[in-house]
């Protein structure tokens, strides 16, 4: 039997994809390298922007046609499109077998397993429960890097941010326990990995679900008893939860990498208050510049949505600024898009497709700016990255990340794949350095 796993969306979801085949790997099942050579296809998916629902739409397209040639092929939808939809999924796109929303996912393999038992007549099955279970277990050998590795540390969110659909498609806040997590890197670490980045989609707001404050700060210290494991990293910060306490951390525990996204979404009081972000413009710079009074030099990442309902170009020009304020040194950029259900979807998207487009160019056009001028502080420089291995663009050389996820291109032999190694940065653009390694190899 052959399964292959199609993923759109956020890291949480290649996480949860990368849980999803190693649980299929582990039942005998082998990896198909397209639908056509698959017995289960499965699609797990993203609901984030209506640009995301549309590529799984147009992918449901093409294998319908598949289905009609061979009926016998599973086809499941899973995640946050499935959660969202439902039956509804079933009734526009005949050609998907089962729905298993995000709360389901731990029991994807049992359901495809039940599904294809019960031949034909079982077809045609959704599965969207309210409420999160536990986190599936995962086998931990089966992962995309050997050094690197994803660690979910809670699943959901209780922020209800108004243009935000994660809420109601992955359920309320739900942190694992700190002992699990634990657990999980150690075993990871055991089975040779060295960096690992714990993920939520509030991590700073790490165990409030259970009560508790400053959990986050706290396994992020028992993670530095792990020997063998070298850095550590963390996303999403909200900044509203975000304080002296991470700060301190970053600069206090030696495994900690120099790195936070720490998402704005905007730079206009107006538009934060409308998103229900819970902090001012003001209050996020303060932030800013309290983390490197703390931390020093560290690499902040951002999020932004541009054409937020009522967004004017003053609104807009706050941003911009905000952009040139904060020396980020990237941004992920979208045009807003409207999510059904939430609370942002009851104002009218009144902002102009054609502004949204030029205004999300405008942004990035600063942001590269911004970015080169970030990247171009390493020149001379002699720094520590993590060797990821061949380079995608020009396989002849190596790709490697340093602690502030700056991608670094340099020479050398593939053996030193998973090796740190210190690198003299001799070129910068807006999106990578270059350099070359140091004599004694770091
Ligand atoms: N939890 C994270 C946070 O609060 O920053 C990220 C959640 S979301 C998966 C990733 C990004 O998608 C958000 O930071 C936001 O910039 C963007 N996003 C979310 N909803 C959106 C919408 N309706 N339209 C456009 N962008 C959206
Ligand atoms: Fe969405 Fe806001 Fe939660 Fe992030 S913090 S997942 S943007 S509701």
């Amino acid at each position: 039997m052959k399964v292959c796993v199609y993923t759109w969306g956020c890291q949480m979801n290649v996480l949860d994809s990368e849980v999803i085949e190693g649980r299929f790997a582990a039942a005998g099942y082998e990896t198909a390298e397209s639908p056509e050579d698959a017995d289960v296809v499965i699609l797990n998916t993203c609901s984030v922007r209506q640009h995301a629902e549309n590529k799984v739409f147009s992918f449901l397209g093409k294998l319908g046609e598949l289905k009609l040639r061979r009926p016998d092929v599973t086809i499941v939808v899973a995640g946050c499109v499935a959660q969202r939809l439902g039956a509804d999924l079933r009734k526009r796109y005949g050609q998907v077998d089962l729905v298993v929303g995000t709360s389901r996912l731990g029991d994807l393999l049992g359901l495809v397993g039940e599904l294809r038992g019960a031949g034909r007549g079982g077809a045609g099955r959704v599965h969207v429960e309210e409420e999160t279970p536990a986190y599936p277990e995962r086998a931990v050998s089966h992962r995309a890097s050997r050094f690197q590795a994803f660690v979910s540390v809670m699943r959901g969110c209780d922020n209800f941010c108004a243009y935000c659909i994660v809420p109601y498609v992955r359920g309320r806040q739900a942190s694992r326990p700190a002992g699990e997590v634990v657990d999980e890197v150690k075993a990871l670490v055991d089975d040779g990995v060295k960096e690992v980045t714990l993920l939520g989609q509030n991590v700073t707001g790490y165990g409030r679900d259970r009560g508790e404050t400053g959990a986050l700060v706290r396994v992020l210290a028992e993670l530095q008893r792990i020997e063998g494991l070298e850095w550590v990293k963390f996303v999403t910060s909200h900044p509203r939860d975000t304080g002296e306490d991470v700060f301190r951390a970053m600069r206090d525990l030696p495994k900690m990498c120099k790195y936070l996204h720490l998402p704005a979404q905007s730079g206009s009081d107006r538009i934060l208050t409308l998103m229900r972000r819970g902090y001012s413009r003001q209050e996020y710079l303060d932030k800013v510049a309290l983390l490197g009074e703390i931390a020093g030099e560290v690499s902040i990442a951002s999020d932004f949505i541009v054409g937020f309902p009522g967004e004017t170009e003053s609104d807009f020009e706050d941003t911009v600024d905000l952009v040139r304020r904060v020396a980020y040194k990237n941004s992920f950029i979208f045009k807003y898009s409207p999510r059904e259900g939430t609370a942002a979807a009851k104002l009218a998207d009144d902002v102009p497709v054609a502004d949204k487009k030029r205004r999300n160019n405008a942004l990035l056009a600063v942001q590269q700016v911004q970015s080169l001028a970030h990247n171009r502080l390493f020149l001379g420089r002699t720094v520590k990255v993590l060797v990821d291995g061949p380079s995608k663009k020009d396989s002849a050389r190596l790709s490697a990340r340093t602690e502030g996820e700056e991608i670094v291109i340099f020479d050398g032999p593939t053996a030193l794949a998973g090796q740190f190694v210190m690198v003299e940065i001799t070129g910068a653009t807006a999106i990578t350095l270059s350099g070359r390694p140091t004599a004694d190899g770091g």
